[in-house]
């Protein structure tokens, strides 16, 4: 959005944002808010602010219905932290649409995920876990017991949560008399016979080494078929003790897209796009990101492949709207991916699409590359400068805890 508006200097188009959240954070750092490693308030970006600086409005809602053929959404009712309703159900039109709502876990349909798991999906969900993580580790010190936490799924997402959990465990013990690794059991499971699957086989073998070292537990070729209350039921019969579990195995688009009848979607409810992001049933509708399938070459779901191509749409829906033709069509680069487990180890690997294609790196190297990341992400929407002192005051912030 913010590229778009900025290419719309005489201003022809209305521009307007609508998210559920009022604060744009980077969703690769939800692991280190529900760990407590990091702190929303410090690492977010208010959407009223981006949209005065860059000329567009924002509007906060829920989008719970698209109606294509009137081409209308709706947004649910909009509830304050007290669930009180301060804004009623809206309905906008459009002349253009451009779906960028991301993903969320998949359960599967397993048996007591929804009622019995935590997510760390967006950020109420990545905060209602630290809070309640938090006091059960407190808890665990004070009567000293174990408190088993469980992790579904090694992609990661999962693999992060738990390295970025027991960098904090040590942490906080280094302040305490005690020592909170005493009354922590972490496990991991995995239906995959490797860690971080999408990753060659050396790098899996080294990420789950390291995890082993900080005393992760990991579980291989193990699905789970129930959750409960306080266990975790492998597909074999075995019971795991389970105090909180979270699942983090494989993701979804939001429901909201299975709702719409008049358009294509993938077996997991993306949008099926063109390689210009237009849905193939209705060219006034866009999806990038997670929730778009781009038909004859989809996509991993990541952070690389949902910035590229709302870098592409950025830079050129302007030009679609207007002219229409000799519109080049979206080309991934596979820069490569990292993964980091806490402060203790980094991994990274070029992608196909560079002159080191499929070289690993590992260390300090894979550690720059990965916090980089977030402040390219950041850079790209607050202006190189505004994007420098943020990097600095949190380099100032973190020195001064
Ligand atoms: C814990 C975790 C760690 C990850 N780590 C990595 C990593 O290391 N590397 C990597 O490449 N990828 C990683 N990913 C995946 C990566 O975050 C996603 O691929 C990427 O964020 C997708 O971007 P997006 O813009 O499509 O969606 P999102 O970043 O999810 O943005 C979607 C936006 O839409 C809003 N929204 C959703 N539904 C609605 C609705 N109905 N109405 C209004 N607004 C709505 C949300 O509030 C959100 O602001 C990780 C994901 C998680 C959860």
């Amino acid at each position: 959005m913010t590229r778009a508006a900025r290419k719309d200097k005489n201003k022809q188009f209305n521009f307007i944002l609508i998210d559920k959240n009022p604060l744009h954070i980077w969703k690769p750092m939800l692991h280190t808010f529900a760990a407590g490693s990091q702190f929303p308030s410090e690492q977010s970006i208010p959407l009223l602010t981006q949209a005065k600086r860059y000329g567009y409005l924002y509007q906060p809602g829920e989008v719970n219905d698209i109606n294509p053929l009137e081409k209308k959404i709706t947004l649910a009712p909009y509830r304050d932290a007290q669930n009180t309703e301060i804004l009623p159900e809206r309905t906008l039109h459009y002349d253009y649409l451009v779906v960028a709502i991301g993903s969320k876990s998949n359960d599967f349909n397993t048996k007591g995920v929804k009622e019995f798991s935590y997510t760390i999906d967006d950020l109420p969900a990545a905060m209602r876990f630290n809070r309640e993580f938090t006091d059960s580790i407190i808890q665990s010190a004070i009567l000293q017991k174990k408190h088993h936490l469980v992790i579904v799924g090694a992609g990661a997402a999962g693999v992060e949560l738990s390295g970025e959990i027991i960098n904090q465990i040590l942490t906080a013990s280094n302040y305490s008399n005690d020592n909170f690794m005493d009354y922590i059991d972490v496990t991991i499971i995995q239906a995959d016979d490797r860690v971080v699957p999408t990753f060659k086989d050396s790098i899996s073998e080294a990420v789950k080494h390291a995890m082993e070292k900080i005393g992760i537990r990991i579980r291989l070729s193990t699905r789970v078929s129930e959750v409960t209350k306080d266990s975790v039921i492998l597909e074999n019969g075995e019971t795991l003790k389970a105090d909180q579990v979270v699942w983090t195995a494989g993701v979804k688009a939001p429901e909201v897209l299975s709702k719409i009848k008049d358009l294509a979607l993938s077996p997991t409810s993306q949008l099926i796009v063109n390689e210009h992001f237009q849905a193939i049933d209705d060219p006034s509708i866009f999806a990038i990101g997670d929730c778009a399938y781009v038909q004859d070459s989809p996509l991993s779901t990541t952070a690389q492949a949902a910035s590229q191509q709302a870098i592409y749409l950025g830079n050129h829906f302007f030009k679609m709207m207007i002219q229409q033709t000799n519109i080049p069509s979206f080309k991934y680069v596979d820069k490569g991916s990292l993964v980091s487990i806490g402060t203790y180890a980094s991994f990274g690997m070029f992608g196909r699409n560079t002159i080191f294609r499929g070289l690993e790196f590992r260390g300090l190297s894979a550690k720059i590359a990965h916090i980089s990341l977030y402040r390219q992400h950041q850079m790209r929407l607050l202006g190189f400068f505004k994007g420098l002192s943020a990097w600095i005051s949190d380099r100032f912030r973190k020195w001064s805890r």
